[in-house]
């Protein structure tokens, strides 16, 4: 299945490769988690703890991620609605927004 994500009808994702990939990911991200969570506290080890929390919102962008390509919205800007560009989308699969509304939002 591939979705259609751009006006003009030249860009087409993969839902099903991005799919795979995002769940792979996510799995991966938990195993980390998992593993990390008996010392990932902040008295017992402060980096154990920020590398779980950095995974943990992690697997939040790639949850949030899987749910917009159910929901069909996968590849639109949460911030803007545009289209976020494939280049983009191939780097940061799980990407939510357009570089321009991230920078808005990293800078905020
Ligand atoms: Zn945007």
């Amino acid at each position: 299945m591939t979705i259609n994500i751009s006006d003009d009808g030249q860009t087409t994702v993969k839902t099903d490769a991005v799919r795979l990939m995002l769940e792979k990911q996510l799995q991966e991200r938990v195993d980390i988690l998992v593993e990390l969570s008996p010392r990932a506290l902040p008295t017992v080890d402060p980096i154990a703890y920020q590398t779980a929390a950095s995974h943990r919102r992690l697997v939040e962008q790639i949850t949030a991620a899987l749910n917009r390509l159910d929901a069909g919205t996968y590849g639109r800007c949460t911030g803007c609605g545009r289209e976020i560009p494939a280049a983009r989308l191939e780097v940061l699969p799980h990407a939510a927004a357009c570089i321009e509304c991230q920078s808005h939002a990293d800078a905020a």
